[in-house]
């Protein structure tokens, strides 16, 4: 796999950022890989587990002569970054980033854009319920989708370099535009997330009738939500402020179909439950079809599960 870019310098070193790291080292995609984190103890742990050629305390220096800048913060902040790295940019740099939202972004990182340099938005569809400089690892991205998100215009020779770069870090690409994008994840990933986040807030206040029987005896469904809730609070409270129109459009079908359920149950309407259940299960076979999951039983147990 041939250099893409001779030097890429990552703003924000969690999960993404270092499995991007790892994965870079591997491929040997950069000549050199710079590193920014706004804390001073994140950027020392970087140090002290080699992440990245070089940690920078200074953004500026971590940007200044990079040919990418990968932005690797939450979705909240990313307009913010993006000015404050601005005047140190290289002329014909590239800027891209990971965040799970996309039409937020783009709208609040291209007013900062200067002249001369690109910005095409970007997201890996590969994660964990870790984060922080230490969780991430090179395999994260292996056939994984990453979903490129170029804004209106954008040089054709810069998506197709980082459209390769992405394909060396084990992932496969497609361009997709920011509101299909959105939509999209608020079905796969942030109304999910949401579900969650609320079935293990319900049992959370369950517990205290049951008297801890709701985690001792904690079965494969409820398991399996407990993983997904454990993920970044500020991640995603990130993604509901900045993907709210779709989110709640998506919660909105899920309401409806939780209670055309609820009705079926209590009307004992069984073919009802059962040819839903059964329309269900079909998609799974797909998922696992396509290549995107296994059919091995791990509820969640595995290192590096990916969500
Ligand atoms: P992470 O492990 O929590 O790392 C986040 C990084 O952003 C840290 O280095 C943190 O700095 C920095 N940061 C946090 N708040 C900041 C602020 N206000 N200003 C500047 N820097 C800040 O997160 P991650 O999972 O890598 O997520 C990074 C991005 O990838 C997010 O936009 C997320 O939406 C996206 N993404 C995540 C996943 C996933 O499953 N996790 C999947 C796909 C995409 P400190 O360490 O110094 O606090």
């Amino acid at each position: 796999m041939p250099q893409m870019y001779d030097r890429v310098a990552l703003v924000g070193l969690g999960l993404i950022a270092s499995s991007m790291f790892w994965a870079m080292k591997r491929a040997g995609l950069a000549k050199e890989v710079t590193g920014f984190a706004r804390s001073a103890e994140t950027r020392e742990v970087a140090r002290e587990i080699g992440l990245c050629d070089v940690v920078y305390d200074d953004i500026h220096d971590a940007v200044r002569d990079a040919d990418l800048v990968v932005l690797c913060v939450p979705v909240g902040v990313m307009g913010k970054v993006m000015e404050q790295i601005a005047g140190s940019l290289k002329p014909g740099a590239t800027v891209t980033d990971v965040g799970s939202v996309k039409g937020d972004v783009i709208n609040n990182v291209m007013p900062h854009l200067p002249d001369g340099v690109h910005f095409i938005a970007g997201h890996p569809l590969a994660g964990t319920e870790h984060s922080g400089p230490r969780s991430g690892f090179a395999e994260l991205f292996d056939n994984r989708w990453c979903l490129l998100v170029p804004p209106e215009g954008s040089d054709p020779e810069a998506i197709a370099r980082l459209r390769s770069f992405w394909e060396g870090l084990g992932a496969n690409v497609e361009e997709m535009d920011a509101d299909h994008h959105d939509l999209v994840l608020a079905v796969t990933s942030h109304a999910p997330h949401l579900i969650a986040y609320t079935m293990v807030g319900v049992a959370d206040d369950l517990r205290r009738v049951t008297d801890g029987e709701v985690i001792k005896y904690s079965a494969a469904g409820f398991r399996d939500f407990t993983r997904i809730a454990a993920s970044d609070p500020t991640m995603w409270r990130d993604v509901f402020l900045t993907n709210k129109e779709a989110t709640l459009e998506i919660l909105g079908r899920f309401t409806e179909e939780l209670f055309a359920l609820q009705r079926a149950i209590r009307q004992g309407d069984g073919d009802h439950l059962f040819d839903y259940f059964t329309r269900t299960r079909a998609i799974r076979r797909g998922i696992i079809e396509a290549g995107q999951d296994t059919d091995a039983p791990d509820f969640g147990r595995s290192p590096g599960r990916k969500t």
